[in-house]
């Protein structure tokens, strides 16, 4: 989708995934918040978590938005602890931050034990067989 920003048009992936203009491996959607695996992710079940709603940055979002996001966030993290007990929760705001999808949303990233993930070289992209594992697993209420 187009999002006038100032007289330019940007493109946001994460705005093209709600509107089911681009694929997404989703395993949680409400009325205003969705959630879907990571394409490259860190670890075993990374997701995000957004908002419908674009926003850059939490701080973009209404109150309402921002707590049925963190409603959201909650759900997910209930889930990933059936992949593991232990996860990293992050949100990079700004490029200096590490951000580069500027639609707002939370990483969650489940922790199997490994020394650090967070790494570029460490990141494949996710296989197709690993991610209907994963929905299935990640998507049951
Ligand atoms: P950030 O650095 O916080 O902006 O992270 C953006 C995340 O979005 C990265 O971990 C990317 O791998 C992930 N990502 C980018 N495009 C897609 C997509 N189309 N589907 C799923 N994840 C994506
Ligand atoms: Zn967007």
């Amino acid at each position: 989708m187009a999002i006038p920003d100032g007289g330019k048009v940007t493109a946001c992936v994460f705005c093209d995934i709600v509107a089911r203009r681009a694929p997404a491996w989703i395993v949680y959607e409400d009325a205003t918040t969705l959630a879907f695996l990571d394409i490259f992710p860190f670890t075993r079940g990374h997701q995000l978590v957004i908002p419908k709603r674009h926003g850059a940055r939490l701080t973009d979002l209404p109150f309402d938005d921002q707590m049925a996001l963190i409603r959201s966030l909650d759900e997910v993290c209930r889930r990933s602890e059936r992949l593991s007990a232990d996860y990293n929760v992050a949100l990079n705001a700004g490029a200096r931050a590490g951000q580069i999808v500027f639609h707002v949303h939370f990483h969650v990233i489940p922790r199997y034990g490994e020394a650090n993930p967070f790494r570029s070289t460490s990141r494949a992209p996710l296989a197709e067989a690993e991610a209907r594992s994963l929905v299935a697993e990640l998507s049951r209420t």
